[in-house]
């Protein structure tokens, strides 16, 4: 927060928080950043107010809808707001839509059955594009017309209820009147390789599996973290093409992992046998109030446990101490010359780092054997005793570690990673 405020204090910036009603516990963040910047403006969207000081509430109303008379025109109808911007949207998406005599009540029914919410209509006005006005809600026609895998209502609620002989053991729930039925599948795949040539496969183009865990993006955004430096070292001519064929190499068995997580989080979620059901109602909350399981999940679920196995990314050594070679280097404070910083700050120029702790500082800037790459890697020092050197690859994970005399590791990865570029600098 500290961090926050010292960056915003005096900048003239509107912030806008989408959505505010899912993190009304943040408030006291909003009165903070507002109480210590002097510029700073926040406009926030939310079914409910902030309640805190200066808060200014401007409510928005939904659109106005027809009232319910059959005998309304055509042209009537049309003057109504509501009925207008599904018009405007469908003709966005269906040149020359207008509103006629057949569709205009079927219009004005559509508004109406969406409380003249501007979003829901703007979603519905889009779906003329492949669907009749008429059927663009579900309800209007049976729900299975809508979606070529949807059940019609019966359906629905015969599998919520359960089977038969399963309902002693969850409690029945009937739903009725459905606005939408469609059926959900868990997938669990993956491509055979994540690159052929010029085509490299990123996110769930290349993995995709249950939503459980919240992993999916998550895996996806660090794939692309992976390939990133490495696409550019290749196009920039510093690296060999072969460089790519890494990526796959290290996220393979990454999202491997996370498939088998996911599912197993499902098949325990879903289980249906009522004594292992009830055996994992009473001893997952438990487990999950401990400190060391909590600890444990937030490592795994945000994925900063994942290490990277030895190979010509990652040089291991026998040294002891963390991070070690392969695993991703916690953000910390470090100086960039003059300038205090923090590392993943300096890891945002999209180059190597060498994190070097200072006591080694004058001893390495004599080494010769990092001289070639001074253009390629950023040094940058850190209060850590007589810790290692580390080299830290550009998406954050420690590629070789070393000591002023003993740089080796760190050199070899550095050579190996250079040596094919069509246009390696070796510096003057
Ligand atoms: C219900 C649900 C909840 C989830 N919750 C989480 C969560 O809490 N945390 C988390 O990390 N992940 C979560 N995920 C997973 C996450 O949403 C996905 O893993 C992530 O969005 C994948 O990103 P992507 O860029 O790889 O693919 P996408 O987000 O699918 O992006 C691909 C894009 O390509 C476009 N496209 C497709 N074909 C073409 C074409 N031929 N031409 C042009 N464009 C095309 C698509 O329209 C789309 O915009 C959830 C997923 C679901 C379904």
């Amino acid at each position: 927060m500290e961090h926050l405020v010292s960056q915003l204090r005096e900048r003239q910036l509107l912030i806008v928080l989408d959505n505010f009603e899912h993190l009304l516990a943040a408030a006291p963040v909003v009165t903070e950043l507002l109480r210590e910047t002097s510029a700073l403006r926040i406009l926030v969207s939310s079914r409910s107010s902030l309640r805190v000081s200066g808060e200014q509430e401007c409510p928005v109303p939904p659109l106005a809808v027809p009232d319910p008379r059959p005998a309304a025109t055509a042209a009537e109808l049309a003057a109504c707001e509501s009925v207008r911007l599904f018009a405007e949207r469908a003709a966005a998406v269906v040149p020359g839509f207008r509103i006629d005599d057949e569709n205009a009540p079927v219009i004005a029914d559509i508004a109406r059955r969406l409380d003249g919410l501007p979003l829901a209509i703007e979603l519905a006005a889009a779906r003329v594009k492949v669907l009749p006005p008429a059927r663009v809600l579900p309800g209007r026609r049976p729900a299975g017309d809508l979606l070529p895998d949807a059940r019609p209502p019966v359906a629905a609620d015969a599998a919520l209820r359960g089977r038969p002989g399963q309902r002693a053991a969850h409690r029945p729930v009937t739903v009725s009147d459905p606005t939408w039925l469609a059926t959900f599948r868990c997938h669990r795949r993956s491509a055979s390789a994540y690159r052929r040539g010029r085509v490299l496969l990123a996110g769930d183009a290349v993995h995709i599996h249950t939503p459980a865990g919240g992993q999916g993006m998550n895996t996806g955004i660090i794939d692309a973290h992976n390939l990133g430096w490495k696409l550019a070292l290749v196009a920039a001519g510093r690296a060999p093409d072969t460089l790519l064929d890494s990526y796959g190499a290290e996220r393979g068995p990454v999202a491997a992992d996370v498939l088998r997580l996911t599912h197993t989080l499902v098949r325990y979620g879903t289980m249906t046998h009522p004594v292992k059901r009830r055996v994992r109602d009473v001893t997952v909350p438990a487990l999950g109030r401990t400190a060391v399981i909590q600890r444990r999940a937030a490592r795994r679920l945000s994925q900063v446990y994942v290490a990277y196995p030895p190979g010509p990314l990652v040089r291991p050594d026998r040294a002891g101490g963390t991070p070690r070679a392969g695993q991703r280097v916690p953000d910390r404070e470090v100086r960039a010359g003059s300038r205090v910083t923090t590392l993943h700050s300096v890891l945002r120029s999209g180059r190597h780092v060498l994190l070097v702790p200072a006591a080694h500082a004058a001893g390495l800037r004599a080494d010769p054997a990092l001289w070639p790459y001074r253009a390629d890697v950023d040094v940058v020092t850190c209060d850590g005793g007589t810790g290692p050197v580390v080299l830290v690859r550009p998406d954050g994970h420690a590629a070789a570690r070393g000591t002023p005399g003993s740089m080796e590791a760190i050199a070899g990865y550095l050579r190996d990673l250079f040596a094919g570029g069509d246009n390696v600098c070796h510096g003057a």
